[in-house]
């Protein structure tokens, strides 16, 4: 009887995204019975795996709103933790450039607004400064504001991390399982409606990212609409990453934080992201009208980069709202808490959301008994600036895999990419096997291994080829 309650929690997270999972890993610090469902076949596969992956300081937030408060004190945990779980995470820095006079005099205001927010460290650089640091930019830049704290950060290893945490910690994750629909009983638990099973929860929260408003509707709250925010990025090969140090931030308009460069924690440098409401929340393709935009500003900012080839283009969607803040409700009557409207900053903030959440359900009469079984985790690294397995003869004398290159442009071995298929939260498929490792996203984009690669894998995972590549009837 595949609808009937087969499993029963205290607490049910609606979406494996970045803040869903860290959400789940909070609630696996106490003694409750938590479950992670999501609709697809992986963690972090929304806009959480396509994102411009800065970890934000907090400084050109508005200051005194919610959004504000967590972004600053996401960005002093996400630190910490990325450092200490083996998130690849650099402190590059930014420079937040200004291009005409009224920009060079928008910078005391932000800078302002930044120590507001509670970040002081912004510093003023001189034309002559911004030069010698990034000699390729472009020609005409007056001057910029320095934010010596912004990070790049994995996106794809974040919510894995935060996940697998959560799991290792005994919070159950349920793949594949889209919520359909959730009534209450009358005794007051929540059954949620998937196709495989329905699961009985005491408190739901809603981490559906684009679909929040969706499913904060069937608990009768009109309160917000999410329009997509459509964000496009080219992703430039790894020839041209000696041409960037810092992230190079533009003054930001009402909509977006402008067009930037930034490296990547992979070696790249990436350009972008552009800013459009689409009423479509799975217009994922890229668009010739974006990538033309993209490099007329990327032609402004550094017009050495636009003559390096590019290696990936991808296409997120912010949750944008008709509101400028986060939309975090909690409906203690209704055990219930919406997490929407987590548009632009949600990478960054993403353990100070689940931290004020957690606190909001306490508040609200759940009960918070520490455990004491509370697992840390310890990622495989992808990042380019740490050690990776092929560059380590003590992992490669335990275990020749790692010392066989699949992938060759990322540098991939076959002991990474059968470690990812057999991780506490394995990757069932090619797109999970390239979030855990990186094979097939460098500049061949698998046009040569990824034949060998995907046999590889579907061995190791014990599915057939035409399976593993969704050709099966
Ligand atoms: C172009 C772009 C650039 C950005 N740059 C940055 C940046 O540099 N720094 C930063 O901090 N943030 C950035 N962001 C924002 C950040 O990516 C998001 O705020 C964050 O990823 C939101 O995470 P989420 O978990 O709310 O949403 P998602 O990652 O979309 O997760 C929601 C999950 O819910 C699942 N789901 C939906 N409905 C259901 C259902 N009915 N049942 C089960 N599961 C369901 C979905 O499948 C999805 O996996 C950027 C965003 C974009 C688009």
């Amino acid at each position: 009887m595949p609808n009937d309650p087969t499993e029963s929690y205290d607490v049910a997270v609606i979406g494996a995204g970045v803040i869903g999972a860290a959400i789940a890993r909070e609630l696996a610090r106490y003694q409750l019975r938590v479950v992670l469902i999501e609709a697809t076949a992986d963690v972090g596969t929304g806009t959480s795996k396509a994102n411009t992956a800065i970890l934000h300081t907090g400084f050109d937030a508005k200051p005194g709103t919610l959004e504000a408060r967590l972004v600053r004190r996401g960005h002093a945990l996400l630190s910490e933790y990325g450092t200490a779980a083996g998130i690849p995470i650099e402190r590059t820095g930014a420079l937040l450039i200004a291009w005409d006079a009224e920009q060079l005099a928008a910078l005391p205001a932000i800078a302002a607004a930044a120590a507001r927010n509670g970040y002081a460290a912004t510093r003023r650089v001189t034309t002559a400064e911004l030069y010698a640091t990034e000699p390729h930019l472009g020609a005409g830049a007056l001057g910029a504001l320095a934010i010596p704290d912004e990070h790049i950060i994995c996106p794809f290893t974040t919510p894995l991390a935060f996940a697998t945490q959560a799991v290792a910690s005994g919070v159950a994750l349920r793949l594949s399982s889209p919520v359909e629909s959730i009534t209450r009983n009358d005794t007051g638990v929540h059954l949620l409606q998937t196709p495989r099973a329905t699961f009985a929860s005491r408190y739901v929260i809603n981490a559906a990212g684009l679909y929040a408003d969706r499913i904060d509707r069937w608990f009768g709250h009109e309160t917000f609409s999410v329009t997509p925010r459509r964000g496009e990025l080219l992703v430039f090969d790894k020839l041209a990453r000696p041409l960037v140090s810092h992230i190079l931030l533009q003054v930001p308009t009402k909509t977006s934080k402008g067009v930037l460069i930034s490296p990547t924690v992979f070696g790249n440098v990436m350009l972008g992201p552009t800013a459009e409401d689409i009423p479509d929340k799975t217009a994922t393709a890229s668009t010739a009208a974006g990538i033309a935009h993209l490099r007329e500003r990327g032609q402004r900012i550094m017009p050495a980069l636009i003559d390096e080839e590019v290696t990936a283009i991808y296409v997120g969607l912010r949750a944008a709202t008709e509101h400028s803040d986060y939309q975090i409700a909690f409906y203690p009557d209704q055990h219930y808490v919406c997490v929407g409207g987590i548009r632009s900053t949600g990478l960054s903030a993403s353990m100070a959301i689940a931290e004020y959440v957690v606190a909001g359900l306490a508040d609200a009469g759940l009960q918070l008994e520490e455990r004491d079984d509370f697992q840390n985790v310890t990622m495989q690294n992808i990042g380019e600036a740490f050690a990776r397995p092929y560059q380590c003869a003590e992992m490669i004398a335990a275990n020749p895999d790692y010392g066989c290159i699949m992938c060759h442009c990322e540098r991939v071995t076959r002991g990474e990419i059968l470690a990812a298929t057999r991780a506490l939260i394995p990757a069932r498929n090619l797109d999970g096997v390239r979030r855990r490792t990186r094979a097939l996203l460098g500049r061949c984009q698998g046009f040569y291994c990824s034949a060998a690669i995907t046999s590889f894998v579907a061995e190791a995972t014990g599915q057939s080829v035409d399976a593993l590549l969704g050709l099966d009837p």
